[in-house]
């Protein structure tokens, strides 16, 4: 018998999230059943929710930064048992058999993942629903260990905001005495300067708002560089080993690949809606190289979990409860936010 469970959601691209009900299914011998503590709000729920991107169906529950209480766990399960902490991100299936799947980075399957919400299970046929919902049941290949001694509230964020920074990162070699530069201080900006710090970069913030200098620098920015002013950037010329750029909103990549030393690598997170000019100059002329990333596989969202529990590392976070989600909704279009709401589930119950 599925279980009947309360969420929030949204029936249409207008309409704004309100209680609900959706349906769990049991969880089979490789699944494993969870209640939802905390479900951090990141802006593509939004995008989503409001079929900003094309491809909503309703009813949607959003939500894919989801850490909770194991309930019950199928007779396979082997990472987690009943009463641990487990997390789920933006993946609840792939194909399991594609080049992508077998080296770990399930997010890139040929075949398209199932995502946690506004997707379905690999059935093709089943929709999934997000954590704005105080129960879910995910295969355990998808799911992660919480490490002990992390606030759980402020956890919920790795699972998509961390993760997309901290596998940059890693990726193009982060390490110590690396210069490295964070474009824009968000959700996503925020984790890149705590993550990169904590692998002893020394970071180098830049923002369009003078106001977010003591910010930047309390959560471990070395340097700020307000980049109204051309000459700014233009002074760090050739400087930089690593830049993470974060920002959605349109803005000129030469410009920030010009202070990449040679052999360089940019990596664009944030994903602006219109196409940009980038000249063959700037990647020629000392090798750069200029990236995309998304989120991460499961393997290495554990190993940026684990990282998290050493370094004690969390999102600075707003927490709220689910009935304030549309308001929340509206300050994140504001920015106006420090860094992350996290919905506390309690709410809901
Ligand atoms: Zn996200
Ligand atoms: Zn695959």
């Amino acid at each position: 018998m599925p279980t009947t469970t309360p969420a929030f959601a949204t029936s249409s691209a207008t309409a704004p999230l309100a209680a609900s009900t959706i349906e769990r299914r049991d969880p089979g011998p490789n699944d494993v059943a969870i209640d939802v503590l905390f479900c951090g709000v990141c802006h593509s729920d939004i995008h989503q929710a409001r079929n900003e991107w094309g491809n909503a169906t309703y009813p949607m529950v959003p939500g894919h930064e989801i850490v909770g209480r194991v309930t019950k766990v199928g007779a396979n399960v082997k990472k987690l048992a009943v009463g641990d902490l487990a997390g789920v991100g933006c993946m609840v299936g792939s194909c399991g058999e594609c080049p992508a799947c077998k080296s770990g980075s399930e997010q890139y399957c040929i075949k398209g993942c199932a995502q946690t919400y506004n997707s379905t299970e690999m059935d093709r046929k089943t929709p999934t629903y997000g954590g704005y919902s105080t129960h879910v049941v995910v295969a355990e290949s998808f799911t992660l260990k919480i490490p002990a001694g992390l606030d759980p509230a402020g956890a919920a964020p790795l699972l998509c905001a961390g993760i997309t920074t901290y596998a940059p990162l890693r990726e193009y070699g982060c390490k110590k005495g690396d210069r490295v530069g964070v474009v824009g201080l968000g959700g996503l900006g925020h984790m890149a300067v705590k993550l990169a710090a904590s692998m002893g970069a020394e970071v180098t913030l830049f923002s369009s708002s003078p106001s977010k200098e003591a910010d930047a620098r309390r959560l471990g920015a070395s340097n700020f560089v307000v980049t109204k002013d051309p000459a700014n950037l233009a002074k760090l010329a050739g400087s930089l080993d690593l830049i993470i750029d974060t920002v959605s909103a349109a803005h000129d990549y030469n410009a920030y690949l010009a202070m990449l030393r040679a052999k360089g690598t940019m990596v664009l997170v944030g994903a602006p809606p219109e196409p940009s000019a980038v000249s063959c100059f700037s990647l020629i002329m000392g090798g750069k190289r200029l990236v995309g990333s998304m989120i991460g596989g499961v393997p290495e969202t554990q190993e940026m979990l684990d990282h998290c529990g050493k370094h004690k590392i969390v999102s600075d976070i707003e927490l709220i409860p689910i009935q304030k989600i549309n308001e929340a909704y509206e300050r994140m279009i504001k920015a106006d936010v420090k860094y992350r709401f996290v919905v506390d589930l309690g709410s809901l119950r």
